[in-house]
């Protein structure tokens, strides 16, 4: 295999409150059943480069959705001795609020993003409030005035960015969700984010309700599968779970090493 990387999970808020109807499209439990969802960012490190995928939601956007706040992205990216502040690289797998809602923590940053995904958020769709409820307006500006300062990519589907290290148009969630593949010791691992929720929405074949294009989804979870060495090698985007299956990072239980086996 080629140079391999490390790669972390880190948790910065979690949604204690959630339940299970509003994760599965058919849900497989009691509906009213408690279903909690983690908050994380992702980042890769190794060969002198460090990759941060998505940049998380800013507290004022949290606030106003009621979504609890362990940390700030910033914050949870120091404590695993990243330094937003002169990070070059940052990849926006999709512009959803808890994604895109941080560039600014990012001056130095190039990011990466899909053309469908700019189109999506910046076209027709967007007059529809069902599709545009998980996007705010700010972090769309935000994006497009780091397009006319030369500090976004546009990709039309596959992109090597590092040595080894893709980007992978997916689609199905939005317009143009993106999931990186990265190669790791334990053989090649695939960041999902939100092209699957949690393990159970790629496993049971069960979609999350936010979805712009089911079909496409479903489809997009064989991509994710043939991308990646095995059902742990695919890295859902929102599952508490991640953080109970990985060794945490020099004892903080907060950030994982994805990079290395499962410990449960
Ligand atoms: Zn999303
Ligand atoms: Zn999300």
């Amino acid at each position: 295999m080629e140079p391999t990387y490390e790669v972390l999970a880190l948790r910065y808020a979690l949604m204690n409150d959630r339940k299970h109807f509003q994760n599965f499209i058919v849900p497989v439990d009691d509906h009213a059943s408690p279903d909690p969802m983690d908050f994380l960012l992702f980042a890769i490190r190794g060969h002198g480069r460090t990759i941060v995928m998505d940049t998380g939601f800013s507290p004022e956007s949290g606030a106003r959705r009621g979504r609890e706040i362990l940390r700030t992205p910033a914050q949870a990216l120091l404590d695993a001795g990243i330094d937003p502040a002169t990070a070059t690289d940052v990849v926006l797998t999709h512009m959803h609020w808890d994604h895109a809602g941080g560039m600014e923590y990012f001056p130095k940053a190039t990011f990466h993003v899909q053309a469908a995904e700019m189109s999506y958020c910046t076209g027709a769709c967007m007059c529809e409030p069902f599709l545009r409820r998980p996007y705010d307006v700010e972090d769309v500006r935000a994006a497009v005035d780091a397009l006319y300062t030369e500090r976004l990519k546009i990709y039309d589907g596959t992109q090597e960015i590092a040595p080894g290290i893709t980007l992978h148009l997916i689609g199905g969630h939005s317009g143009g969700i993106q999931s990186i593949r990265v190669p790791t010791k334990r053989g090649w691992v695939v960041l999902a984010g939100d092209a699957s929720h949690y393990w159970r929405n790629i496993r049971l074949r069960n979609p999350f309700p936010v979805v712009y294009d089911v079909g496409r989804m479903l489809r997009g979870f064989e991509i994710l599968n043939g991308l990646a060495d095995g059902p742990n090698h695919v890295i859902p985007g929102h599952d508490p779970l991640i953080l109970k299956t990985f060794p945490p990072l020099n004892g903080n239980k907060e950030i994982v090493r994805l990079d290395l086996p499962p410990i449960g």
